[in-house]
């Protein structure tokens, strides 16, 4: 399918102003190569009534929205259109309070249920692992809970970040419980190809990722705690690291509340690794896209800060 999404938000508005016109699109970013029966495989079905699909074969009703993050959801999709729009369009993103004012919401949980429903949706199932030489390192994240006090507890962040000459590849992140061998050993096989170069710093939790099929230059630093040398040892994790900072405390004035962080830190991810596309119709399109293939969430399962799977 030839990549067909909206430049502006003039075009946006004119084009996705129907249920029935967002359906359609949603439909073609799901079944690129035509429908396909969930139950018998069938690839033939006619539309009927509010947007559900009849297989031919078997008469059972697939629904577009159906095992994505729009299912059963009561607002309209042409305002979760927008809500992409305004997402994906601005360079830092955006937050609940703001997309509820712009859209008109009722509530203030209705827009922060479709924003958080979107980050779900920020990180590609399946995605690529990060090669050729990446520097890891961790850092600590403020996070405050929901009554605005400020947590004792900060979070830890594991950041990977790809060497691309002297600037940055793309990223991944990962909030770890501790920075244990076991815990960052897992986060690089999450995250990084074998066979990478691997550059961290001396801690001796990270010691053994040869043996994990990783080539590891480990920088070890005389004065433990000398900070801008510790940054000048990985530049790019510890750019990535405050860039992350200013941006929980500017879009979202440092309200992440712990159990949400790691949606935050996947929104960042999603941002962070398409800051030089010049479209941002594109993102709309890459959004939606994976917004079609995760499945839902519900309002209940978000306020524990879990997926559905856990
Ligand atoms: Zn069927």
């Amino acid at each position: 399918m030839v990549e067909d999404y909206p430049k502006t938000l003039f075009e946006l508005e004119r084009r996705f102003a129907s249920e029935k016109a967002c359906r359609e699109y949603l439909g073609q970013l799901r079944w690129p190569d035509g429908f396909v029966c969930p139950r018998c495989q069938g690839g033939w079905a006619w539309m009927a009534s509010r947007g559900r699909l009849v297989c031919q074969e078997c008469r059972h009703q697939a629904s577009v929205t159906a095992g994505t993050i729009f299912q059963d959801t009561r607002t309209p999709l042409p305002v979760w259109f927008r809500a992409v729009w305004y997402v994906t369009s601005q360079k830092n993103g955006t937050s609940a309070a703001n997309i509820q004012r712009i859209l008109g919401l009722r509530s203030y949980q209705t827009a922060w249920t479709l924003l958080h429903k979107l980050r779900r949706a920020m990180i590609r199932p399946g995605r690529d692992k990060l090669h050729g030489h990446v520097e890891v390192d961790e850092t600590f994240v403020d996070a405050e809970d929901s009554q605005g006090l400020w947590v004792s507890r900060q979070a830890v962040v594991v950041i990977a970040a790809e060497e691309d000459g002297r600037g940055i590849g793309r990223i991944r992140l990962g909030r770890i419980p501790s920075p244990t061998k076991d815990v960052l050993h897992d986060f690089a096989l999450a995250t990084i190809e074998p066979g990478s170069f691997v550059h961290t710093d001396g801690r001796k939790a990270w010691e053994g990722l040869k043996k994990l099929g990783y080539r590891h230059k480990q920088t070890i630093l005389l004065r433990k705690k000398d900070l801008n040398a510790a940054s000048r040892l990985l530049p790019r994790v510890h750019r990535v690291a405050s860039l992350l900072k200013r941006w929980l405390l500017g879009t979202h004035q440092g309200a992440v509340e712990p159990a949400h962080l790691d949606y935050y830190l996947d929104e960042f991810t999603f941002r962070f690794n398409r800051r030089t596309s010049r479209s941002r119709g594109k993102l709309f399109y890459r959004l939606l896209q994976q917004a079609v293939e995760i499945p839902p969430t519900t309002y209940r399962q978000m306020i524990g800060g879990k997926t559905p799977e856990e």
